[in-house]
């Protein structure tokens, strides 16, 4: 990977795109290295351990509004819609799920195609019908974009990973966020995902000494650069984020929880669950399908040896996991 020092304003065509574009073309420009290659990432476990705190979110909470969404027959059942589904990394998880219609959508339309490739390619394994498309969730509405017959019947669950902070710039596009996410959602169903915990984050920017011009935090694999101390209000309180092998230095916008919850409840989503995700880990490490299903996934060893160095531990615990369901 690149190191952190290159920042995204020296790109032309970065300027040129304008809002957002640092972000998308961030994430086009990320190649698709294949299941085989990826296990030679520097950080491998850390990844290894995204995903399965994705697995148990979406075991514990998708599931059952999956299950809820039609008659109990063998058929594969239930409507997804992955918002922010990049190059589609979920897509192997939806189809353990047994769902019968994947809907991707991201901001990235390179990574849109890879998305639909993937879908492509696991068809046989998958079944499940899916549709693809490069859409912005915060200046556009998902009827915008998909035809009126791929959206004439509710989702159960809406599931948004890593991606929902870059809303936050303005209260607007946080609302238009939610809106796209409710609007096609069923009563009862879920909404999850996975977002940066911004009180760790200020937690951390409040310890760096009052005299320090570098407001930056972090270590060998991520690295956090705020532009300011202060902020007012609960909307686009930027910061500048790197993840090794992952993310390079892309700008972010702090989610203040308190006030998610309450923007969501006007959205008639009702919170059912958070955690960091080190409480993830140490609530489910023993759990009978969740434990397992973390030696399976790399996550550790069998004798219980963990797959992340100390600097990956730490790094895991800047995100927290999100349940809510819609009234
Ligand atoms: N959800 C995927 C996963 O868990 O593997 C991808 C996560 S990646 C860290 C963040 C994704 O959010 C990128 O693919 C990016 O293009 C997408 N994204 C950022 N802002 C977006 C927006 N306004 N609308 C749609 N997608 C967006």
């Amino acid at each position: 990977s690149k190191d952190d020092t290159d920042t995204p304003d020296e790109s032309p065509v970065k300027k040129y795109i304008g809002r957002s574009g640092v972000v998308v073309e961030h994430y086009n420009s990320r190649p698709e290295v294949g299941v085989i290659q990826r296990l030679d990432s520097p950080i491998i476990g850390l990844k290894n351990f995204n995903n399965w705190v994705k697995s148990v979110l979406i075991s514990k909470f998708a599931h059952p509004a999956l299950a809820a969404s039609s008659v109990r027959t063998q058929k594969n059942k239930g409507k997804v819609l992955d918002l922010g589904c990049g190059k589609g990394g979920d897509i192997t998880k939806w189809s353990k799920a047994k769902i019968s219609d994947y809907v991707g959508a991201d901001i990235a339309a390179i990574s849109v195609e890879q998305a639909q490739e993937r879908w492509e390619t696991n068809r046989n394994a998958s079944r499940f019908q899916a549709s693809f498309a490069t859409y912005d969730f915060c200046t556009q509405n998902l009827e915008d974009v998909f035809d009126p017959d791929i959206l004439a019947k509710p989702f159960d669950v809406v599931s948004s990973q890593f991606c929902i902070h870059y809303a936050f710039e303005k209260e607007e596009t946080v609302r238009r966020m939610f809106r796209n996410v409710s609007r096609w959602l069923r009563p009862g169903g879920t909404f999850i995902g996975t977002i940066p915990n911004a009180e760790q984050l200020l937690e951390r920017l409040r310890e760096l000494p009052p005299e320090s011009q570098d407001l930056s935090f972090g270590n060998a694999v991520y690295k956090v650069r705020f532009e300011s101390r202060e902020h007012s209000g609960f909307f686009g309180h930027k910061y500048w984020f790197f993840l090794q092998d992952a993310v390079q230095d892309v700008p972010e916008f702090l989610v203040h929880w308190d006030n998610f919850v309450s923007v969501a409840a006007e959205y008639d989503l009702q919170l059912l669950y958070k955690e960091e995700f080190h409480d993830v880990f140490s609530e489910h490490r023993d759990h009978p399908e969740f434990g397992p299903l973390m030696v399976r996934m790399r996550v550790m060893d069998v004798n219980g040896e963990s797959s992340m160095d100390e600097d990956q531990w730490e790094a895991a615990n800047i995100y927290i996991a999100f349940a809510f369901t819609k009234r």
